[in-house]
């Protein structure tokens, strides 16, 4: 496979079983979209929107609802196979057995995956994560920052040509999610298409080229990181003004004015070119007299309730 995409996942719905039978949390609602070859994509999205269940059920650890995913071109049904054989998968909870070595881990892997021994790369691949001292160092004696990367040479043992990482940086300090981030840089500058999870903004925005976004089990976007980016610079300050307003205020430097109430305007404006204060400026220069403002810092939630209420083309 050539120029298809590396992983493509079409109508893709997860209900979980309820208790005792009864109609389950639906995970993911009907959920579509490509992870084009070579690149570095992340899908972001809050705790609980159902990033983890999308990637078990391309590691064959959840089952799906319906809907279809193919991996490197192979169907993860019809083609179980060559589908586990085209990806490497780094779960979101570390579990290594205490007493096996770093070595160990990755010569049993490879077993799992039918690595010929000839074909191993235990030593290669321990040095690629900055382990190989640590190969015959028990797995307990490991910090949380080399289990890490222990877990991504294990992904790596039958050299898939994707790689995915279930929020590989959640709960660690900058220092390992720098080095965690150098490392994926590097995989994917030797070729291998990475995809990560995170709720993190900040990390997809650093590491993604491509940014997928799921809330509450939907795709609300799948934009190129810039312009994911540019939505998250826009800021809003709501005024209230001392009068009843025909149309809203208007001024080339805002990206948007609206009338919200009667005295209520919501003036969106881009933080690179301006501040609050400045918006104040331009309406009190307008002979606007101000009686109460409010603003909010662009955060996730922002692009959040910008793209939900102003649903977008997803591919
Ligand atoms: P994320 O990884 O984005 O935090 P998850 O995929 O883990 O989200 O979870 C999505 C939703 O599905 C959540 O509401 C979660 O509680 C629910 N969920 C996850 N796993 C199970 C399960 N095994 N049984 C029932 N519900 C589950
Ligand atoms: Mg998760």
């Amino acid at each position: 496979m050539d120029t298809g995409p590396a992983i493509a996942i079409r109508n893709l719905v997860k209900r979980y079983a309820g208790f005792k039978g009864g109609v389950g949390k639906l995970a993911l609602d009907d959920v579509s979209f490509e992870v084009p070859q070579g690149r570095i994509f992340g899908l972001l999205g809050p705790n609980g929107a159902g990033k983890s269940t999308l990637i078990n059920i391309l590691a064959g650890m959840v089952d799906k609802t319906s809907g279809s995913a193919e991996i490197w071109g192979f169907d993860i049904d019809r083609d179980r196979r060559n589908a586990k054989a085209a990806i490497g998968i780094v779960p979101q909870e570390i579990v290594f057995d205490p007493f096996f070595t770093p070595a160990e881990v990755l010569e049993i892997q490879a077993g799992l995956y039918g690595v010929p021994k000839a074909l191993r790369r235990t030593m290669a691949l321990l040095r690629e994560v900055h382990l190989a001292d640590k190969a015959e160092a028990y797995a307990r004696t490991l910090s949380g920052g080399m289990k890490r990367r222990l877990l991504i040479a294990k992904a790596m043992v039958h050299s898939p040509p994707v790689l995915v990482l279930d929020e590989p940086t959640a709960g660690v300090d900058v220092e390992l999610r720098q080095q965690l981030w150098e490392l994926v840089r590097r995989l994917n500058g030797e070729g291998v298409t990475v995809v990560l999870t995170t709720h993190y903004l900040e990390e997809a925005e650093e590491l993604c080229d491509r940014i997928a976004i799921i809330n509450h089990g939907r795709l609300i976007a799948n934009e190129a990181t810039r312009t994911l980016v540019e939505m998250a610079r826009e800021k809003v300050v709501v005024l209230t003004l001392d009068r009843d307003l025909a149309e809203p205020p208007q001024h080339p430097a805002f990206v948007k004015s609206e009338r919200t109430a009667e005295r209520t305007v919501e003036i969106t404006y881009d933080t690179d070119r301006m501040n609050a204060g400045e918006v104040l400026a331009l309406l009190q220069a307008q002979g606007y007299a101000i009686a109460d403002v409010v603003t909010r810092e662009p955060d996730l939630e922002d692009v959040f309730l910008h793209l939900t209420s102003a649903p977008r083309e997803v591919a």
